[in-house]
């Protein structure tokens, strides 16, 4: 009867005895898969394991030692819910501060932290590269994942499931804020859900169509902007008698309502302030140059003919 062979990975000295998944200390070898599939990328493979890894029960049908890795990681992560929930709940000094104590909570505040720790670094370890007999495995990653604050979640769907037990947030609200304002912005998304625990329909109803509002005007304000920008990339440089006004100092100007020589001097010591970053010397070199751009305008047939920005004065 001839056994299926499993080949061992390489082992860098620095990590012998070390899960591969969790980084904790190794007494296993998984062997993965179970049995040959035809979906396999890969050769069949023994990973050392620490013996709550090697035990995590995982479906027939992976296709890689990626995707046994986030199923693992996932089994990690609902098992500590409650200990990686003391990280988001509270911070390490409110803990030294809260000065527990008492048989049961006093040892809450010695050890949470240290759980936390610990659950957190399992979650995050990611191993070391695969390689047999020194030849790397040739297999991208191509787990889809969800990545928030560090942690890498199989999916977003995961990642709201982890912070709705540890937080005890409202599913739904969460949900639906990070339908409106996309997964980018989960920490904004989570933060208004945890201000907003226990709620009514009705409230989220309220605070979904506040934050949709909000959303819809911010884009209608980043869309005017856009186009402004795109107007102001029109205003160009102009040279008067081998000075030279630069483009940002007439856009400037045209801002800050400077549309003759008089009115820019009221407003020098404004420029000066805005351009200071620039250095004396430039800044006043462009502020020169304006001086000679808005005398040179204050004659008609000058822009007719040589303005080029004629049109960004409106
Ligand atoms: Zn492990």
């Amino acid at each position: 009867m001839k056994a299926h062979t499993y080949t061992p990975i390489d082992i860098p000295f620095n990590f012998r005895h070390t899960c591969w998944f969790c980084g904790e200390p190794s007494s296993k070898s998984l062997d993965f898969p179970r049995k040959p599939s035809r979906y396999l990328q890969h050769a069949l493979l023994s990973i050392p394991a620490c013996s709550e890894c090697h035990v995590v029960n995982y479906p027939n049908g992976l296709n890689s030692i990626w995707a046994l890795r986030a199923h693992i990681k996932q089994a990690i992560i609902s098992r500590y819910t409650k200990h990686l929930a003391i990280g988001e709940n509270w911070t390490e000094q409110e803990l030294i501060d809260s000065q527990f104590s008492g048989a049961i909570l006093g040892g809450f505040g010695k050890s949470a932290w240290h759980m936390y720790n610990i659950a957190k670094q399992r979650v995050a370890f990611e191993g070391w590269l695969i390689s047999v007999d020194d030849i790397p495995l040739d297999i991208i990653d191509d787990t889809s994942g969800f990545e928030f604050n560090g942690t890498r979640y199989s999916s977003l769907s995961s990642c709201i499931d982890f912070y709705v037990d540890a937080t005890d947030v409202d599913k739904e609200l969460l949900t639906q804020i990070i339908d409106i304002v996309s997964p980018n912005r989960f920490e904004y998304a989570l933060k208004i859900a945890r201000l907003n625990k226990r709620i009514s329909n009705h409230q989220r109803e309220q605070i979904i169509e506040e934050i949709h509002t909000q959303e819809t005007e911010k884009q209608e304000a980043e869309r005017e902007q856009m186009a402004s920008s795109n107007a102001d990339l029109s205003i160009v440089d102009v040279a008067i008698s081998g000075t030279v006004a630069p483009a940002f100092a007439i856009q400037w100007a045209i801002e800050h309502g400077a549309h003759s020589l008089k009115e820019l001097c009221q407003l020098e010591d404004d420029y000066f302030d805005e351009f200071e970053h620039l250095g004396g010397t430039t800044a006043f070199l462009s502020y020169n140059g304006l001086q000679l751009y808005l005398n040179a305008r204050e004659e008609p047939n000058w822009v007719e003919a040589h303005d080029p920005n004629k049109e960004a004065w409106g």
